[in-house]
């Protein structure tokens, strides 16, 4: 296997058992990769060529990107090949006038980020991971991130793919239209699939203009309520420039403004819960007058009742960055992590239930709570000690996701399902919905080599 893998992608561009067992399993993880080798195209053909020797020896395959995913959806057995798109990284053309972005699926989002603001424009899709997740990555799982409430999730931001099948078989789909009706729309299928149907290659994105005005605020909300009416007083005085409505719980504000964490709290930290606002527009002056106007507003309403403005780039940075030291959760224990997604007027109901039943069921914890309150997402951290973790995980999982069904909440917003949330998809897919992804499946990758076993079992029986 490795040497017909070396000839096709190189002898430097295979690596072996041993030498990918170096390498870490990715972010948030204390184990290495495992695999029987691990090949890096350079091209789509490249990546053809591995696909269609795999396919004829019957041998799977698990895609890289960057590994900041959390759900274990690109998990490798040690008889399978990771294909690795780390030397896929060309940017192939940013147009202007169309406001596309054309590149290959290995490029760092922070790259692209970086590359469409030197045009002028915007790349919009941004996330704590930003760093590493890769553009292919990010569509490979539909990444949802911080400003879904005005750009949409990455399904939304993705023209055209190309994609290679289980067989081999180039699938160039690489629209450069916002509008096109003729028939399917198929890269719909690839993104969100979770490397289950075939390896995205290349892609055609959407770029936006850059915007020119950054106003940002944290503000205490004195409780559930009022930060609901808080959104919708937002959203509608800002007309159409609010960018973020980033919920903190008073738990997640403490971590992050607290040694050893490096923020510290820009607004006293006994309030019940805080919120990030952002507000992204095209005059700054106007702009910052009309973000001050509508929080003054929400204060005499006592929407608000306390509140930081930035003055500066700096501290639009410094407020940003308390809301992405998530790594916090780390210190002290071990944290089992969520994104659920559940209408707002159940939110309160269910964090205060979750809270009230965890310590009967686990014992000692930790409980965090923080996420897109305007998109619906809460990210729930509960961290238990190391030696816990394994016995304690599936009673938190049972308590978090159990009650979503009531309402048809989400088991996952935007993280994915992998291996890890496959025994709850039942919460938030019907039986006829999974039937249906399973001969789509079965359609596309009738050898089931594609990252098998992922989101769901092949056999209904599991
Ligand atoms: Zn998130």
């Amino acid at each position: 296997m490795i040497e017909a893998l070396r000839a096709i992608v190189g002898d430097g561009n295979v690596l072996d058992a041993a030498e990918l067992a170096t390498r870490s399993a990715g972010a948030w993880r204390m184990d290495k990769l495992k695999a029987a080798a691990l090949v890096r195209p350079k091209t789509t053909e490249e990546v053809a060529q591995v696909m269609r020797w795999c396919h004829a020896h019957g041998v799977s395959v698990v895609t890289h990107g960057g590994l900041t995913g959390l759900v274990h959806g690109s998990d490798a057995a040690a008889d399978q090949v990771i294909v690795s798109l780390e030397r896929m990284r060309e940017i192939e053309e940013i147009n202007p006038r169309q406001r596309t972005a054309t590149v290959q699926a290995g490029v760092v989002l922070q790259t692209l980020q970086e590359a469409a603001d030197a045009h002028d424009l915007s790349f919009p899709l941004d996330l704590g991971a930003r760093g590493s997740a890769t553009i292919g990555g990010n569509a490979a799982t539909n990444a949802g991130g911080n400003r879904v409430i005005r750009y949409g999730m990455t399904r939304d931001m993705v023209l055209g793919l190309e994609v290679v099948l289980a067989d081999g078989t180039i699938l160039s789909s690489l629209n450069h239209l916002i509008k096109n009706n003729a028939g399917y729309d198929l890269k719909q299928l690839f993104i969100g699939s979770e490397g289950t149907l075939g390896i995205i290659t290349r892609l055609v994105l959407r770029l936006r203009e850059k915007p020119l005005s950054h106003n940002v605020a944290l503000v205490a909300v004195p409780n559930f309520v009022a930060m609901g009416k808080l959104l919708k007083h937002m959203d509608r005085s800002l007309g159409g420039s609010l960018s973020a409505f980033e919920a903190m719980w008073q738990s997640f504000y403490r971590l992050v403004t607290t040694a050893p964490a490096k923020g510290r709290p820009p607004i006293a930290q006994d309030y019940p819960y805080y919120v990030l606002i952002e507000s992204l527009g095209a005059e700054r002056e106007s702009d910052a007058a009309r973000f001050n106007v509508a929080l003054e507003s929400a204060m005499e309403q006592q929407l608000i009742v306390d509140a930081a403005i930035s003055q500066s780039d700096a501290d639009c940075h410094a407020f940003w960055s308390l809301r992405d030291d998530v790594g916090q959760a780390m210190q002290g224990g071990l944290p089992v992590v969520f994104d659920i997604s559940l209408p707002i007027d159940e939110m309160e109901h269910y964090t205060e239930n979750l809270r009230s039943t965890l310590p009967a069921a686990i014992g000692e914890h930790k409980l965090w709570i923080f996420g897109h309150l305007g998109d619906g997402n809460l990210h729930i951290v509960v961290q238990v000690k190391p030696q816990d973790y394994l016995a304690m995980r599936p009673k938190i999982e049972a308590l978090v996701y159990q009650p979503l069904a009531a309402f048809r909440g989400s088991i996952s917003a935007e993280h994915g399902i992998g291996l890890e949330k496959k025994p709850y998809l039942l919460i938030s897919r019907s039986e006829a919905e999974i039937a249906i992804m399973r001969s789509i499946k079965v359609a596309l990758d009738p050898k089931a080599i594609l990252n098998p076993g992922k989101i769901f079992s092949q056999n209904s029986n599991s």
